[in-house]
């Protein structure tokens, strides 16, 4: 397909670009939704065979349609959320066209280029809506190249059958390196090293807590009130329940992250090398932007200013979905759809009651 004129496109079949077109079909606008994936379900046909959600169906909801429970499951897997987003799509019938790869956004005078490996698409304004999953941070640990075991990624990693009997480490502080590293226990002899000491938050706190203290955090900051710090003072990893039973098993002890990578393994503070079969990096994500780059938009810290969603340099695009800077809990199924909503009003603002795509 080349050529073709809407209103808005959204970029990203996910969460976040559903929520944004649940919106935008209430407002009466014409879109289109661009995923490059092959089906429905964005991150979360590609987590590992374990993952489940940190908090219960009702509260990992999108706008209009509740999650239904899932049998058994107090907190759902990932393939439930696979179900649901694609049981999502099909209800309110988003024009999501996929498998379509955008490479670039390109100014053309009123309108915004949408350049793709299935042709071009013009419209008035474009939600970004592309998540982390496809861009995983390593940090530059010295010595990385030299090792000479596995290196893998949150990302990459599937299952602890992969690892049996061998020597792993598990690098990361956050909720993928606790579960990873639970995961594992049992089937390989695992570290899980972390660069400060990891802050599980109490045991009776799920995702639905933290949605609670974030909305106490924004209603807070917009009624002018100090700023609670939100979740983040809270901790950083749900103690979901194969992560609580491994550390009270005393199978779940962090210790401090290694120096430097050596050709065998990791060399730790006191000057020790373990001999390690892989690595695995749980050491977060970056935005995945690079469609955006055209559009020279990044400062020199390589952020891209927004207020609300809305881009402060390029007020006909949105960011939607990546983090807190694109709206509180924006990159929770649950926390989404209030940053959606106001995207979609914002840009039916720009466009005007009667406006219809020309050409
Ligand atoms: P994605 O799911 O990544 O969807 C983006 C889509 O855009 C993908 O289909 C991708 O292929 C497509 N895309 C990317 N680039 C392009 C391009 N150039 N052109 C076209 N399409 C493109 N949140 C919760 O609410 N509860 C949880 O329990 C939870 N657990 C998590 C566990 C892990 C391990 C991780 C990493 C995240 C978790 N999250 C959780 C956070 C969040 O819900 C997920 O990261 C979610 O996948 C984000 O949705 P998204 O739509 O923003 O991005």
């Amino acid at each position: 397909m080349t050529g073709t004129r809407t209103q808005v496109v959204v970029v990203g079949g996910g969460q976040a670009g559903l929520a944004a077109g649940y919106h935008l079909r209430r407002l009466g606008v014409d879109f289109v939704i661009l995923d490059a994936q092959s089906t429905p379900g964005g991150a979360w046909q590609h987590g590992w065979d374990t993952l489940h959600l940190f908090s219960p169906a009702p509260y990992s909801s999108l706008p209009g349609r509740p999650m239904p429970h899932q049998p058994g499951q107090v907190y759902p897997d990932a393939a439930h959320v696979v179900a649901y987003l694609s049981d999502y799509e099909k209800r309110y019938e988003l024009p999501v066209q996929r498998p379509v790869l955008v490479q670039g956004i390109h100014r053309d005078g009123p309108l915004l280029q949408v350049r793709t490996d299935s042709g071009t698409w013009s419209a008035h304004a474009v939600i970004s809506a592309t998540g982390t999953w496809w861009r995983p941070f390593v940090p530059a640990v010295p010595g990385r190249r030299l090792f000479e075991g596995r290196h893998l990624h949150t990302v990459t990693y599937r299952a602890p059958a992969d690892f049996a009997g061998q020597r792993v480490i598990v690098v990361g502080g956050g909720n993928s390196g606790a579960q990873i590293a639970a995961d594992l226990t049992g089937h390989a002899d695992v570290t899980w090293a972390t660069a400060r000491p990891p802050r599980f938050l109490a045991d009776d706190i799920d995702g639905r807590a933290l949605f609670d203290t974030a909305t106490a955090r924004r209603r807070a900051l917009d009624n002018g009130q100090a700023d609670t710090a939100g979740v983040a003072a809270l901790g950083d990893i749900v103690a979901v329940p194969p992560v609580r039973a491994a550390r009270d098993a005393g199978l779940l002890n962090a210790v401090p992250m290694f120096t430097r990578l050596t050709a065998p393994g990791p060399q730790w503070p006191d000057g020790s090398i373990t001999r390690t079969d892989a690595v695995i990096w749980c050491t977060g994500f970056r935005p995945a932007l690079a469609h955006l780059a055209p559009l020279h938009l990044r400062d020199r810290h390589g952020r891209i200013a927004t207020t609300g969603t809305r881009a402060l340099d390029e007020p006909r695009l949105h960011l939607l979905g990546y983090g807190d800077w694109t709206g509180p809990a924006s990159a929770t199924l649950i926390g989404v759809g209030r940053p959606a909503r106001e995207a979609a009003r914002e840009i039916k603002a720009i466009l005007g009651p009667g406006h219809r795509p020309q050409g």
